[in-house]
Parts: structure tokens; sequence; C-alpha cells
């Protein structure tokens, strides 16, 4: 079937030529179809193989130098320095090759958790199944939130809306039906087609099914995506930033190489060695790995995140974490359980617990199926479905013996207009014998001024006192931090409702329930104020209820700091920046509201992590610096739009993944600081011979060996350092501070300095015996024995002995197997290094303490530096 046939044609005949029931596919047909049709994905950059990875850790141009240096030097007759000095060059390779492989399988494994899902009706079930697996005939279930993964024929809608942008640009959701459209030319020319949906757009409103005609590349974003196919993986804000901080510090370095190798050859030195030299030293010195560093610590960091219920989607996220300084957060769900419980209610005249509730009585049975009726939750085989606040109506029912798929047999809904967190209101039509009846539930500030009418033994005409009394049972109800649903109906003459027959209603009762705040809550609560983080409570709920909660949880003190939608409204952009530092608790907010909330935050100088649910949360979700997504409750719209995904939707998992950033940026920071430091001893030390016109203090080889051994496997080994809890005592980071601050290059600087002055010593020493190899070989074997032990001081700013010496076995595996290769090449005069006596190894291993010694006592006694 061509698509144009699709949307001409019935729904019938449709599913017919897509060869579909109602009950949808069965698994034996998805099996064929997928070996027909593939897989659902809009192809992404090709992965690179392992094999080129390998090959671009050659495309260094010093490292080709160094190569080509090697090649001719072997040509010349130095065989074995030469061949020592490619296979250590190879080395390098190969562990550059694992590390990348493994940071990309660990980053693509959280790709995969993030992936969207879809939710279809396959042998006459809906399941939730990931959006690659969508096939050709599938019936895609769809409810406002989701997103839609394939092109396809509807064949159901109520009240269904799309949001098409992303293929038209155009922000206004369109109306979707299922009937067959007679398009005339221009229309079709226009792309209206009222019954196709197309994958990449997303539904705003209503519900409906839809029979997937084409999927992956065939659909209309498929054909229009192909420049997707080349999508490179961004890199962050620090790694842009330390690539372009490498580069000046390559030219630096190069230009004192350059000045090194002049010097050399002027003081008659041989050509070739001094080149060699002069590019082995570049090679060493040139932090080619600050940011592979980065992608490797924040690859192993988030893992772990995983591992906490916390999924990043976007990397830069995590280093915007440590920044953060005002979580906004939602009530319901992620400060509370979520687990709704009716507790009282209100029938207009008395108050009742629920358990006093007698479904004997016509007015509590008229109550209960009206709640049961007006809801789309079920309780199917002890199995939960829907949504909280409508579960706890049905679990009511259950408890009094009512089934809520018997009474809505009895009375089957013929329309509705679905609950919308923006109107707050939810409105359903039932045939009740011959009369066709709306139900309308909701907040109740929004349904009071619609009410006219009371059931009630008196009168039908509602009067003003009885008005003040439902507001009165509303605010007693939400002081006790409960939920309040109204209850209310009207009798119409049709099943097509629209908002405007949302009037002139008869009410009913109230129904109040309890949403328990999470144990965990408070604790999260006041460790956040401890970090300097401003927690601010964002709900759809009563602001009575929103303060009852916000109390109990710490997060407000006085009601003053509490303010609603409504008022929100009234304030200008301006206003509402000067005033939002006075408020804890915004309450009866919608959507748009969030976006003000957060923009103000902004504006007042704050990083902002913003949590949200609904398809309308996308926009504040993207305006946050991090867009946190439920990820049990959430749509996919949101998903999608959010920097990181809690797949528990927890408030304490949002205060650990803070902390989690924080501890991932100082383990870069410290990583990051190891490597400078260390190389900035090596160049110092040359400096000194270079100045001093000593002989070389190093072989190449001897500088490549250093390279291969002290650099990136101790630095990853300092990105791996378990959580300091003090990192959450201390006040959220500046995100305009760069990490390469005064303090920062100062200290790289001093503890360079510390690691030159012991290799110096050595180098001395050793050149006193009157033997140049013996001194290169102690300048060398302190060099990297003290960058070794290095490794320990740059675990954390505080002393290992508060910290925990073995707190972190990685820096111990790496400071051990450099070591025991190190004096492996020692003993058995590897890489041309001279015998030494027992004390010239003594005094090595002394001098290469002194480092460890000096860093560890000034932090132990005179505190932390703080960068
Ligand atoms: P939070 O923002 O804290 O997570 P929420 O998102 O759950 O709260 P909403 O779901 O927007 O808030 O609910 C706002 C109000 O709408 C509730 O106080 C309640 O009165 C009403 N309400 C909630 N769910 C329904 C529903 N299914 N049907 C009718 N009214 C509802």
């Amino acid at each position: 079937m061509k698509v144009t046939e699709y949307y001409q044609a019935s729904v019938q005949e449709v599913m017919k030529k897509l060869d579909v029931t109602q009950y949808g596919l069965t698994d034996y047909e998805v099996r064929g179809r997928q070996k027909k049709y593939g897989y659902n994905e809009l192809k992404e950059g090709k992965q690179k193989n392992i094999l080129q990875v390998f090959f671009e850790q050659f495309q260094d141009f010093l490292v080709l130098i160094l190569i080509a240096a090697a090649i001719v030097s072997i040509f010349l007759g130095d065989m074995d320095s030469s061949i020592v000095i490619l296979v250590v060059i190879l080395l390098n390779a190969i562990l550059g090759t694992v590390q990348h492989a493994r940071a990309e399988k660990s980053l693509n494994s959280l790709k995969e958790m993030a992936a969207p899902v879809s939710k279809v009706k396959r042998n006459g079930e809906i399941i939730e199944i990931p959006s690659r697996n969508v096939i050709v005939g599938d019936l895609l279930i769809l409810k406002a939130g989701d997103s839609i993964s394939a092109d396809g024929r509807v064949v159901e809608s109520h009240s269904l809306q799309i949001n098409e942008s992303s293929l038209t640009g155009e922000s206004l959701a369109v109306d979707k039906v299922a009937n067959t459209i007679v398009e005339t030319e221009l229309a079709l020319a226009l792309g209206d087609r009222k019954n196709m949906v197309y994958s990449g757009s997303f539904v705003t409103n209503g519900r409906g099914a839809v029979a997937v005609t084409s999927i992956g590349m065939n659909t209309e974003i498929g054909k229009i995506a192909k420049l997707i196919d080349n999508a490179k993986e961004k890199k962050t804000p620090l790694q842009v930033n330390l690539d372009k901080f490498g580069k000046r510090l390559a030219i630096g370095i190069i230009f004192i190489c350059i000045v090194i190798f002049a010097l050399d050859i002027i003081r008659g030195r041989e050509l070739i060695d001094s080149f060699m030299f002069a590019v082995s030293l570049a090679v060493a010195a040139i932090p080619e790995a600050l940011s592979s560093i980065v992608t490797i610590v924040l690859a192993v960091g988030t893992q772990n995140m995983a591992k906490e219920n916390a999924i990043i989607r976007k990397l830069p996220a995590v280093e915007s974490l440590g920044s953060v300084s005002i979580i906004c957060t939602d009530k319901t769900g992620t400060l509370t359980q979520n687990k709704m419980k009716v507790q009282e209610v209100y029938t207009g005249e008395q108050f009742f617990s629920s358990n006093e509730l007698e479904p004997t009585n016509p007015h509590h049975k008229k109550l209960l199926d009206f709640a049961i009726l007006c809801n789309d939750s079920t309780i199917l085989r002890d199995k939960t479905i829907g949504d909280p606040t409508e579960l706890a109506l049905v679990k009511l029912g259950r408890e009094l013996e009512l089934n809520e798929q018997m009474i809505r047999g009895l009375h089957p809904r013929v329309g509705e207009i679905p609950f919308d967190s923006t109107r707050k209101l939810m409105s359903t039509v039932h045939r009740m014998g011959n009369r066709n009846v709306m139900i309308t539930k909701g907040a109740v500030d929004e349904l009071i001024s619609r009410i006219s009418r009371i059931d009630s033994s008196s009168s039908s005409i509602i009067t003003s006192k009885q008005l003040e009394q439902i507001n009165q049972a509303n605010a007693a109800f939400s002081n006790a931090g409960l939920r309040v649903i109204a209850i209310t109906y009207k009798e119409v003459f049709y099943s097509k409702i629209s908002e405007k027959d949302e009037q002139g209603l008869t009410f009913v009762g109230l129904i109040a329930m309890m949403d328990p705040p999470r144990d965990e809550s408070a604790q999260a609560v006041a460790d956040c104020i401890g970090a300097g983080i401003k927690p601010v409570m964002i709900t759809g709920d009563h602001k009575i209820t929103a303060i009852a909660i916000a109390k109990q949880l710490g997060i407000l003190k006085s009601p003053d700091e509490a303010i609603e939608g409504k008022e929100i409204e009234k304030l200008s952009d301006r206003e509402l920046k000067n005033k939002v530092e006075n408020f804890s608790v915004y309450a009866r907010v919608s959507p748009e509201h969030k976006i003000r909330i957060v923009k103000a935050w902004q504006e007042k100088g704050h990083v902002v992590a913003m949590t949200g649910d609904g398809v309308n949360d996308a926009p504040a979700l993207k305006q946050a610096e991090i867009g946190v997504a439920m990820g049990k409750t959430g749509t996919e719209v949101a998903k999608d739009a959010s920097a990181m995904i809690l797949t528990d939707d927890n408030f304490l998992t949002i205060v650990k993944s803070i902390s989690n950033g924080r501890s991932i940026y100082a383990n870069i920071k410290n990583a990051i600081k190891f490597l400078l430091s260390g190389n900035a001893g090596a160049i110092f030390v040359v400096l000194y011979a270079t100045l001093f016109a000593l002989p070389a203090p190093f072989l190449p080889i001897h500088l490549l060996f250093i390279n291969l051994l002290t650099d990136s496997l101790p630095a990853i080994a300092i990105g791996l350092e378990p959580h300091n809890k003090k990192l959450m005592k201390e006040k959220p980071r500046n995100i305009n501070e760069s990490l390469l601050n005064k303090k920062f290059v100062s200290q790289v600087g001093f503890e360079g300095l510390i690691i030159a002055a012991v290799t110096i010593i050595a180098f001395q020493v050793g050149l006193s015996t009157g033997d140049t190899a013996v001194a290169t070989t102690m300048a060398f074997a302190t060099l990297c024995l003290s960058r070794l032990l290095h490794g320990f001081n740059c675990r954390s700013e505080e002393s290992i002995f508060k910290i925990g010496i073995f707190s972190n076995l990685a820096v111990w595996i790496a400071f051990l197997l450099g070591f025991t290769i190190l004096n492996f090449v020692l003993i058995n005069g590897l890489f041309e290094v001279a015998e030494l006596t027992n004390s010239q190894y003594l005094m090595i291993y002394g001098l290469s303490l002194v480092p460890l010694v000096i860093i560890q006592v000034r932090k132990l006694f005179f505190g932390s530096v703080k960068q």
C-alpha cells in the first residue's frame, strides 16, 4: 500500500492491508516482520571499530615524528633503543585503545538505559517495548506525553492532539481523527493529513491508537534525517576547555623543546640524539590524555550514578551538577511516596472517614460510583494500572466491594475530556439508563465557581453558605496535608463534550487523600541545605496541602514562603525575579509557570535543577541547567527533554547525583593535577640540566617509559576515588569558574617543583660518581617513583590519613604495578639503565618519598588548599 492510500482508506481497509486485527500482532508475526522490515531506528553515526581507534592513537603529530626519528635511527645503526621506543609507543597505543573501548562501552550502555519506549498492543495485551522494536503493523497506543516513534494511521482517537513541530515547525498541536479523510489536493500539499501521525512528533492531549505504516528510515522524518547519519558525540564544556588549554600548553612545551634542541646542537650533541630527546620530551610532557581522562572518569562516574538510579542523558550535565544551587522539585511522587490513600470524605452535609462510607447509602454510592467512573485506573490481577490519585479511588471502591470493571460495564463511557494538569479537571460522559451523565472531577478551587447545584436532601440549588462550607472543608483537608478531589456531575444530551460544558455542575462530595512523604525526604532536604543548595517545591496541589508537606520536610518555615500560580501570573518577569528568592513553595502551578520560575532563579545567578514529568514540562526541563525527568511516571516527551532521568522518581536520588557530580568533578580535577604536576616536574629537570650545561638527565626511552607508566593509569585510578562526604559540606562550585584557576596552576607548579627538586638531587648525586649513566638512571628512577607516589597526594585535597590510606585500591594497584615494573627495569638493566648500588637504591626510594611527605604534612597540619 502506498502512503497516500493509508490516509484515504477506512480504518478497516488499513487494518486489512497491514494484516493486523484489533488484538495487535502475534509474537510469530512480529518475528517474521522484523526480518522483513528491520529495526525502527534512524541510522546513527557509524561506530568506530577497534582498529580505527587503535590507529587514531598514532594520529598525534609528535608521535608520528618520533616514530619517524626512531626508524631513521634504526637505519643509522642505533637499533636497540629505537626498537624499544617503538615498542613503548605501541604499548601506549594499546593502553589508549583499551581505555577508549571501555569508556565507549559504558557510555553506550547508558544510552541504552535512556532509550525511548513505546506502548503497543500485541497478542491482545498492551505492553511497553523499546521504540526500536516497533514494527510495521503494530498498534501503537498513545496518550498525552508519549513520543511517537513511527509513522502510522490513526485507528482510534479520543481528543487526540499531536505536536508536529519537529516536522513542520508549527508549535500548535493538531487534532487527529480516525475516520477516512477525503483529502483535497491542496490539503494534501499542505501536509494536512488528519488521520496520520508521524515519527518525531508527540501527543499533547487525549489518547488514541495508531496502526504503524512505516518505521525507521522509511518514516517521513527518516527521509529527511540523513544528516543524523554523521551525528558526532559533542564534547563537554570541560573537555572543550581542556582541549584549548592542552593546545596552548603543547605550543609552550614545543617551544621549550626547540630551545633545548638548539642548545644541545650548539653544545655539539649528535643531531639525531638531540632530536629524539627533544621529541620524546615533548611527547612525555604534553598531556595528550587530558580530554580522554575526562571521558573515562565521566564514563565510570555515570555508570555508578546509573546504579544509584540516575541515568545521565547529556554528559555535560555531570559537570554542571556540582554547581546546582537550586533544586525545583515536584511534590507528588518525588518528595512523597505517590501512594495515595483516601482518608476522609465530605458529602456537603457531613464528614466521614473512609471506613465509615456505606455503599448501601445512596449518596455514598453515587459519590463512589462517580469517582470510579470518571477514572482511567484499574486493578488487574492484583496489578495496579494508572495514576495514583485515581487508583486511590479505585482501591477505596474495592475495599467497599465495588468492582470498577463492573460499574464501568454498567455505565459505559461515551465521551471524555482527559485530565490535564493545567486545567486540573477531568470529565467523562456515561450512559445511565436512557440518560447521558457528564461526571467532572478535579481540584476544588477550579470547580467551585462552576458548581450551581448540590445533591442534598433539602434543596438542589446551592447556597453561598454551602459553597463556603465546601471551601472550609477543602481548607481543613489541605491543612492536614491531604490532596482533595471534588466530584460533580451534570446531565448532557450528547456524548461529545467540550470544556464549555463544564459549567452548571451539581456537587456530590469531596474526597481527601493522603500521600505520605518518603521516609528519606526530610534527611535529603537537610543534606541539600547543608550543601548550600536550596530545595524548592513546585506542585500542582493546593497551597495549604503544599505548605503542610513542605513544613514536615523542612523546605519551608513560614507560610509566607509559599506562593500560588495565580499570584505568579500577576507578577511581571522582573517582579518575579526580584521576589523569587523569598519563596520555597510554589503551589497550583501549571507547566507554563515552571519555565518562568526557572528563568527567574537563573537570572538571580543560580544553576537550577528542575524536575518534570508531563508533556508540558518539556520547555522548563530544557531551560533548566539540569532537567530531571521521572523514569517511572514521566512521559517520553519529558524524558526526551531532560538531562537526567530518575529511575526511582525519588528526590534523594537528585541529591545523591549532585553529590556524585561534585565528586566526579573533583576527581577529574585531581587527575588533571596529577598529570600536569608530574609533567611539569620532568620539564623543570630538563630545563635545569640545559641551563647549567649538564648532560641530558634522561634518555628518550626513559621519558617515554615514564609517560607510559606514570601518566594515564594512575590518573584514571585517581579519577575512581570514592565519594568524599566532605564535598557535600561545601558550597556549590561557581559554574563560571575555570578548573584551571590561578590557585590550581600555582599548586601544580609548586608540586612540580618539589618533584623536580628531588629528581635533580638524585641526578646530581649520580653525577658526583662521575658516571653519567648512573646519574640518568637515578634521575629517571626518582622521577618515575616520585610521580607514582604523587598519585596518593592527588587523590584529594585532604590528607590520605583523613580519607583513608586504603580507601582507593585502584591507586594502590596503579602504584604497585608501576613500582614493580620500574624495579624490574632497574634490576635487569633494561632501557640502558646503569647498575646501581644498594645505597643508590635507598637514595632513590628516600628522595621519591619526599614530595609525598611534604605535601601530606602540609595537608595534615595546614589544611587543604582550596582551589
Ligand atoms: P506535583 O506537581 O506535586 O507532582 P501533581 O503534578 O501530581 O503534583 P497534578 O497532578 O497537576 O499535580 O494535580 C493538581 C490537582 O489536580 C490536584 O491537587 C487534584 O486536585 C487535581 N487532580 C489530580 N489528579 C487528578 C485526576 N486524575 N483527576 C482529576 N483531578 C485531579
